[in-house]
């Protein structure tokens, strides 16, 4: 069971809109973070602040040493070897070092080492419907700048994938499957086994993106058997600007990088360079050391909660809020209200009031002092394909009540005879 740690997030505390208490609802757009959080990243400017990996003097070597424990922090909490987490600035670009590494292989760069990972006309690409344009738009362009083509896993009527197409589109062309580990929109978590298991029939390279479970669910990449998978500090209480891609370290050796600067090099020389091993080749430049720091500290404070309390935390307000708007009129909820397993469905409700705008609901909302998030979140040809243009979604973490989320409900109840 997991505690009450409100008490850990002191921007919880404060009031909005006509003095209410806030009622956060937006963990899914990003998360607040509890005191160990800010502490830590607190604690390491005042005393540590220094150049990673490169000095000399007492504050880099402490510097160094944060910055390389973090890493194992957040290592440990997706069940991975340390040397296995690439640091980046967030889910995004670790998505995109993968797709522009793919691209950049395809080019010739990495050598023969690299050539697992070339790809071209012919070749095809997977996607799901229902990805975040995070996991969608670096595919689209790798696939317009190699000639290989797009297809994706459609969604049903619901909004819930429909894996009966898998072997279909999973085609022997496949090099690619990008999929999420859990949709933004409408908190379903994805069967990763059945999707890796194709993948793997055809020999295909799996990412996934794993920015809305590592926060909510227990979550080991190495068990679920994909290649990658790209997660973010924001969303798992941590700092915004830091994020991580996980990748088995045979893969992340012979990817070749695509952001090239100091730092991440074994030997330059006026012509030519040469990188060091994964994770440092994918690491050129100052990091966001403090804001690592701060990630680690959240993976820290996840594990200490718990991920599987943290999971039955969320599950009990995903039905909360799930049976609670599917039973109004006028509201439709996306996707399935919940499975028959506990945490099958994320912490979130995203739902659509019958003529109503969906930021006209946010703005009834925000009356209440209810934060909730609006439009199409980041997610167009998911809401286009449901016929939408966009919903209102609540989504909860950790430190989300019960009261929170019938407050969410009461306030959705309201909605229609607001607008008359
Ligand atoms: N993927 C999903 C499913 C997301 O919800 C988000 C954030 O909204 C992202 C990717 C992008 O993450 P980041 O903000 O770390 O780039």
């Amino acid at each position: 069971m997991l505690a009450d740690v409100r008490d850990d997030f002191p921007l919880l505390a404060r009031t909005v809109r006509n003095g209410r208490p806030l009622v956060y609802l937006d963990s899914g757009a990003t998360a607040q973070r509890p005191r160990a959080v800010l502490e830590a990243e607190a604690d390491f400017l005042t005393r540590s602040n220094g150049a990673v990996a490169r000095g000399a003097h007492l504050l880099a070597e402490e510097a160094t040493e944060a910055f390389e424990g973090a890493r194992a922090d957040v290592a440990r909490l997706v069940g991975a070897p340390v040397e296995e987490i690439v640091w980046t600035s967030g889910a995004t670009a670790a998505i995109n070092l993968v797709a522009n590494g793919i691209q950049n292989a395809t080019l010739g760069a990495g050598g023969a080492e690299a050539d697992r990972f070339r790809i071209g006309p012919g070749d095809r690409i997977v996607v799901t419907e229902l990805e975040h344009h995070a996991n969608l738009i670096p595919w689209q362009q790798l696939a317009a700048r190699t000639g290989a083509e797009l297809a994706w896993i459609p969604v049903d009527d619901a909004g819930v994938l429909d894996l009966s197409t898998l072997a279909e589109i999973v085609s022997p062309s496949t090099k690619v499957v990008a999929f999420t580990h859990a949709s933004n929109v409408t908190g379903v978590i994805t069967d990763v086994a059945a999707i890796v298991a194709r993948a793997r029939e055809v020999g295909a390279l799996t990412v996934l993106d794993a920015c809305q479970s590592v926060p909510h669910i227990p979550v080991s990449f190495p068990e679920l058997g994909v290649d990658f998978a790209a997660f973010s500090g924001h969303k798992m209480l941590g700092p915004t600007g830091v994020g991580a891609l996980w990748g088995r370290k045979e893969l992340l050796d012979a990817l070749p990088p695509s952001i090239f600067g100091g730092g991440a090099i074994a030997v330059v020389t006026m012509e030519r360079t040469t990188w060091l091993e994964a994770p440092t080749r994918f690491e050129p430049g100052t990091q966001p050391v403090s804001q690592a720091v701060g990630m680690g500290a959240a993976a820290r404070y996840l594990m200490s909660l718990g991920m599987e309390n943290v999971a039955a935390h969320e599950a009990r307000i995903a039905q909360i809020m799930r049976e609670g708007a599917a039973s109004l009129d006028g509201v439709r909820l996306l996707g399935p209200v919940g499975g028959p397993a506990a945490g099958d469905v994320l912490g979130l409700a995203a739902v659509a009031v019958e003529g109503v705008h969906a930021h006209d609901v946010g703005q009834v909302l925000d009356d209440r002092g209810i934060a909730a998030r609006v439009g199409h979140h980041c997610a167009q040809p998911l809401h286009r394909r449901l016929g939408l243009t966009g919903s209102t979604r609540a989504s909860a973490h950790v430190y989300t009540t019960e009261a929170d989320a019938h407050a969410f409900v009461e306030a959705l109840a309201s909605v229609r005879s607001f607008f008359g």
